[in-house]
């Protein structure tokens, strides 16, 4: 089933007209509406009234994570306030974490996009889906909640955690479909097969799975664990949430729904179109949002991406599953992790030196664990043991305030960490995903 065909299986050259126009529309509605963005195209030198089609997109600034942060909480809305209806977060690198607000039509998109990710996975209406991302300031169970609701499935909301009910729900009312973290799904299997129920019995058939990177060989673990298609879903709060793009039944790289969330592909380091099939960094432009337009917004998250029509039929194209970031940015958890706010509390605790790293790891059918090597003053290690684990705590407890997840930290002493001459190494990624 295709939720949207008209827009979704449209000719790409009939589709340009119309991607055209919204472009025309935003570039006009940013510049009239957002004083940070009039400034931004200003110093430019764009006059929008010259932006014609989408192919002039190339002309416009990009906007980037920081533009988000330093006018926080609400300075590139370019809705009032009150006509904005929900307001998300999501953690930024230090300080101020990163706000995006809906007006009723964007809730009306994210709406419709995750709609027509949900039938990508194949959902047909009055199929039962279990929601087992988090609810709440994170995009993930709201998102496909609204997905859901406009498709007209049975929503269990079961939210993130409490996997025995979650395994309960699943065993009582059989879901059909399953969406939540992959890694989440795998932990699952452990706890159900402790239960004594066999995950390869299980109701679900179909998973979405996104909010952190995986690969071919996590899918076929879980496909085969759980009995069920893995399919991948990807978003960004920045952009919408989840409801960006989604891979189909074919499984072929994930269909973006360009005819809202326009694509472009860069070499990052030029900031110039990457070569034909070249994988680079995803530029997303929303081209019929109100509340946070965003012009050509740098996503991090590096892709390729392939214009060929898919077999299902849809004309959108397909980006290929995340394959790394252009930042030091790590997942965990569906949390994003920047090395820069562990520094921020480092620098802040008396007696630890900016030398640190993260090591994030994944034992099979666990979830993800986040360890934090400190190095501290040596006289530390000479006083008495108590002293050491004072400021352990007080570096533990920071870090979980800010990023909200349980880490470990262990202090060792000075010198202890690999130097690096160039970028320090801060991300120890041991994850097979
Ligand atoms: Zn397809």
């Amino acid at each position: 089933m295709i939720w949207n065909e008209r827009m979704e299986c449209i000719s790409p050259s009939e589709l340009k007209n119309i991607q055209s126009e919204r472009l025309r529309e935003t570039v006009a509605y940013v510049y009239q509406n957002s004083p940070y963005y009039r400034k931004k195209l200003q110093a430019a030198d764009i006059n929008p009234e010259r932006v014609r089609d989408i192919g002039d997109l190339k002309h416009l600034p990009f906007t980037i994570k920081e533009d988000m942060r330093d006018s926080y909480p609400f300075g590139l809305f370019s809705a009032p306030l009150k006509s904005i209806v929900e307001i998300h977060v999501s953690s930024g690198t230090t300080g101020n974490p990163t706000v995006v607000g809906y007006t009723r039509e964007d809730i009306k998109l994210w709406s419709e996009v995750m709609a027509r990710a949900l039938c990508c996975a194949g959902a047909k209406p009055q199929d039962m889906i279990q929601i087992a991302y988090g609810y709440g300031l994170f995009t993930g169970g709201l998102g496909f909640h609204y997905g859901a609701l406009e498709m007209g499935l049975i929503i269990l909301p079961a939210s993130s955690g409490q996997t025995k009910r979650q395994l309960k729900l699943m065993a009582d009312f059989k879901p059909r479909i399953l969406a939540c973290t992959p890694s989440y799904c795998l932990y699952m299997a452990e706890e159900a097969r402790e239960m004594g129920i066999d995950p390869k019995k299980s109701s679900w058939e179909v998973g979405s799975f996104g909010a952190e990177p995986w690969s071919e060989s996590m899918r076929r673990e879980i496909e085969a664990t759980w009995n069920m298609a893995a399919l991948d879903v990807y978003g960004l709060s920045e952009i919408t949430g989840p409801g960006v793009a989604h891979e189909c039944q074919h499984k072929d790289g994930l269909h973006i729904f360009w005819d809202v969330f326009y694509p472009e592909v860069i070499n990052p380091k030029t900031g110039k179109p990457a070569e034909d099939g070249k994988e680079g960094e995803l530029v997303i432009t929303t081209l019929t949002k109100k509340g946070i337009p965003l012009l050509r917004y740098r996503t991090r998250d590096i892709v390729n991406i392939d214009y060929k029509k898919c077999k299902c039929g849809r004309t959108s194209p397909r980006i290929s599953k995340i394959t790394g970031r252009t930042d030091d940015m790590i997942i965990v958890r569906g949390i994003n992790v920047f090395p820069s706010q562990i520094e921020h509390v480092l620098l802040g605790i008396e007696g630890t030196k900016p030398h640190y790293q993260l090591i994030v790891d994944r034992k099979a059918g666990e979830l993800d664990e986040l360890d934090v090597l400190v190095e501290v003053e040596q006289k530390f290690f000479s006083d008495e043991i108590k002293g050491l684990r004072a400021i352990e705590e007080k570096i533990k407890k920071e870090i979980e305030s800010i990023l909200g997840i349980f880490v470990k930290v262990k202090l060792v002493e000075p010198k202890t960490l690999e130097r690096s001459e160039g970028k320090a190494k801060r991300v120890v990624d041991k994850r097979v995903i």
